[in-house]
């Protein structure tokens, strides 16, 4: 037996937005770039204290970043789209790293590795930033003093989850 098929109608005085024509596609563009730059990660290391023994360790061959795509360090902002602050940052080195920053192209990300350049750690002083978040807006915070290579992994597996699911300006003519 046919059953009847009750449309649904919006409520009276609502207003429907009309999709887009190519809403689509668009979607589907935004998943194949957010894949592509997960995986093509850019690290640019600002290494200023311990942590950085660390850093070293992540790069090293036993927890081969590159299984992530981010094996390859960029010793020029231009080229990097990963800015990792590795280490304590005094008031002095703060408008090194804000020029840094804004050298590197979109779209970027920063990590704030270890407490120090989270919050600046047990130096509560005034020679030390307190966290670069004060100066430069922060993706993904990494906590230890310093941090396990592990925690660092998993920070940027977090990262590439936030990458892929970001909008991404396509400008036309790059497809
Ligand atoms: S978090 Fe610890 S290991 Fe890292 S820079 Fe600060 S004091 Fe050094």
């Amino acid at each position: 037996m046919a059953r009847n098929i009750i449309p649904i109608q919006p409520a009276a005085g609502t207003q429907v937005a009309k999709e887009p024509t190519f809403d689509y596609f668009t979607t589907k563009k935004d998943e194949l770039v957010g894949w592509a730059r997960k995986f093509s990660i850019f690290p640019y290391p600002f290494v200023t204290a311990c942590c950085g023994m660390e850093f070293m360790s992540v790069s090293s061959t036993l927890y081969d970043t590159d299984r992530f795509g981010a094996a390859l360090p960029r010793f020029t902002p231009r080229q990097a789209d990963l800015l990792m602050v590795v280490g304590t940052v005094s008031h002095k080195q703060a408008p090194v790293l804000r020029r840094i920053y804004e050298q590197m192209c979109e779209p970027k990300w920063v990590m704030a590795f270890g407490v120090c350049a989270t919050s600046g750690g047990f130096y509560n002083n005034y020679a030390v930033l307190q966290g670069i978040d004060k100066i430069i807006p922060v993706d993904i915070y990494v906590p230890g003093c310093p941090p396990r290579p592990e925690t660092v992994i998993d920070a940027i597996m977090k990262l590439q989850d936030q990458i892929a699911g970001e909008h991404h300006v396509i400008l036309k003519g790059d497809f």
